[in-house]
């Protein structure tokens, strides 16, 4: 058997040592063809941009807007009835459903005699929630969506824990295109 060294290499073996100068032409040793080359793609780029830039494939944000589809999974919104009450149910699905466990429920007994439970609390931790759409997909009663909303920074981690509050009354759902939501 025979041994290697720590590269792979027999031991014993004469290792080829390549000679790039004598392969080599010099310019190419310099590697000036090859940065002119270069400079000449970057060169072609920059100006095929200045000359067109509605063909650059980039947008210019916040000023443009990309336009996703009616289907994007965007920042949650839960549905009201018409009274005003939350459509959640507190069943809990949708929190034992979701694979972040981002979702928190405490549920209450709810004052109207056809409804057995509501929600008490219900918050969404937007820095472990992974955008998949489960919970809507587990919900019995089409009370939880997705918007559209995708412009989710924030400057506290506090504002990142979207409250029933929150995701009942936001302003801007009332400009937001609706999201990821059962087919009609
Ligand atoms: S979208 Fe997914 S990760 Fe986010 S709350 Fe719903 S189930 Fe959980
Ligand atoms: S699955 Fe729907 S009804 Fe049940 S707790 Fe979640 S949001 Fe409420």
């Amino acid at each position: 058997m025979t041994d290697h060294d720590t590269h792979g290499q027999a031991v014993g073996e004469k290792k080829e040592v390549k000679r790039f100068t004598s392969e080599m032409r010099f310019p190419e040793l310099l590697y000036i063809v090859e940065i002119i080359r270069g400079l000449g793609v970057t060169l072609r780029h920059l100006l095929r941009n200045l000359l067109s830039p509605s063909s650059m494939p980039v947008i210019s944000y916040p000023e443009e807007r990309r336009v996703y589809g009616s289907l994007f999974r965007g920042r949650h919104y839960i549905r009201v009835r018409e009274d005003g009450t939350p459509r959640c149910v507190a069943c809990m699905m949708c929190a034992t459903v979701c694979p972040a466990r981002c979702i928190t429920i405490v549920a209450e007994e709810s004052p109207n005699p056809e409804i057995e439970k509501r929600p008490k609390s219900f918050t969404i931790d937007g820095l472990r929630c992974v955008m998949c759409g489960f919970c809507v997909d587990a919900c019995p009663a089409e009370a939880i969506y997705m918007s559209g909303e995708y412009e989710m920074a924030e400057y506290a981690r506090e504002a990142c824990i979207w409250d029933l509050d929150f995701l009942m009354n936001r302003p801007s759902l009332k400009n937001a295109p609706p999201g990821y939501r059962p087919l009609e």
